[in-house]
């Protein structure tokens, strides 16, 4: 029988880290932290499971949970959710996607996304018999024209998927940026599934541009947030998703079938550590303190710094060293200098020759050092 997805392989974080296992390399490849996660989060959520709470959730996440959600969006953004009908806890941002692309995608729907894309976008459209359509962004800066943009509009588009701050980048769109995308898609019916994962990891003052400021888009879009981003959880896969209530009602149709609910003690430790609004609203300063400190470092290797305006990525070119391709540089980093990293061409469906790889700095300051160490030697 044949393949829904053929020519997908393994993804490129399953590759790369059992890669850097094999060989003992400092794994800056997959997005995860080394360091531990708040004490305080962790005894919140086993106290949750020795008093019993071990059982089904409500299909659409715990009360608690929700109603926090929906005080940080209107603290946040002004933007009101209605946490009964607005709001739903999911397996990671991972299933929010999944499922949001499901309740509306259709065979021949065309969906438009921003290359270097996120690896789950493009394989969960096709799987619907939707179309990608890509817009390739290209290195140093991967900014937008939104007037070619344009050109990839037809009768048959059905959304956009937006990323920012973007992975694997560390891009993020400005007002003006969302401005354009307001006046392209007016009087239309396209959808937005704006995948803000990253939403509290921004620098240098710059403000998330989230789809919920804006109401035209708003009332068309879905928002994808990961509460392993935002505690530095990312085994737990957790997060959720927001829509207007018609959108999420489509979304929750699928989601029931898809993990029923989401497990429910770390739904409330999560909940009881979210009424401070310090656990979260610190996490841009932390980052870039990471940030400032891992580009000072590799200022002293060979390569060249692009930009990182948020994410916990940093982007390197090394088009002025080699014509290795991507995956082969990337591989010959493990084996031959033990740093694991990212092929930026993971990230796109055609062919690209960028010469670009992505490294994780959401790692303790001595894993940073210890792998820049490594690096000088290039
Ligand atoms: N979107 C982006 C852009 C991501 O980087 C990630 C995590 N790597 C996800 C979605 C998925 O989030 P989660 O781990 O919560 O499923
Ligand atoms: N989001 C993480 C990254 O970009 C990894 C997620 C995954 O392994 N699927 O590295």
């Amino acid at each position: 029988t044949q393949s829904k997805l053929p020519g997908t392989g393994t993804n490129i974080f399953s590759v790369m880290s059992k890669l850097a296992e094999e060989h003992k390399a400092i794994n800056l490849s997959q997005g995860f932290p080394d360091y531990e996660a708040d004490p305080k989060l962790i005894e919140y959520v086993a106290d949750a499971m020795k008093q019993g709470f071990n059982q089904y959730a409500p299909m659409t996440g715990l009360p608690v949970l929700r109603e926090l959600i929906a005080e940080k969006m209107n603290h946040l953004y002004s933007a009101d959710y209605h946490p009964e009908t607005e709001v739903t806890v999911t397996a990671g941002g991972t299933q929010a996607i999944f499922t949001a692309l499901n309740a509306y995608i259709n065979a021949g729907d065309e969906v438009i996304i921003f290359e270097p894309a996120y690896d789950c976008y493009a394989p969960t459209i096709k799987m619907l018999g939707g179309l990608v359509k890509p817009y390739q962004l290209a290195p140093p800066n991967y900014e937008i024209d939104w007037e070619m943009v344009k050109k990839l509009f037809s009768a048959n588009t059905k959304m956009i998927i937006l990323n920012s701050p973007q992975n694997p980048t560390g891009c993020v769109l400005s007002e003006k940026d969302i401005k354009a995308l307001i006046k392209l898609t007016k009087n239309t019916d396209i959808m937005i599934l704006s995948d803000e994962v990253y939403e509290h990891i921004i620098f240098d003052g710059k403000k998330h541009q989230s789809v919920a400021l804006y109401p035209e888009l708003r009332e068309r879009s879905f928002i994808v947030a990961s509460f392993g981003k935002l505690l530095h959880t990312t085994g737990w896969k957790l997060g959720y998703c927001l829509a207007p209530e018609a959108l999420m009602k489509e979304f929750r149709k699928v989601h029931q079938f898809n993990v029923f609910s989401v497990n429910t003690p770390m739904q409330l430790g999560v909940a009881k550590y979210l009424k401070d609004p310090q656990s979260y609203l610190g996490l841009s300063a932390f980052f870039q303190q990471k940030r400032d400190l891992f580009r000072s470092l590799l200022a002293e290797t060979k390569f060249k710094l692009l930009p990182c305006n948020g994410s916990y990525f940093q982007c390197v070119s090394y088009e002025h060293l080699s014509d290795e391709k991507d995956v082969a540089m990337a591989e010959r980093l493990i084996k031959e200098y033990g740093v694991a990293s990212i092929p930026v061409s993971a990230f796109y469906i055609r062919n690209t020759d960028h010469h670009v790889l992505r490294f994780c700095f959401a790692k303790k300051q001595e894993t940073l050092e210890k792998a820049v160490e490594r690096l000088v030697k290039l």
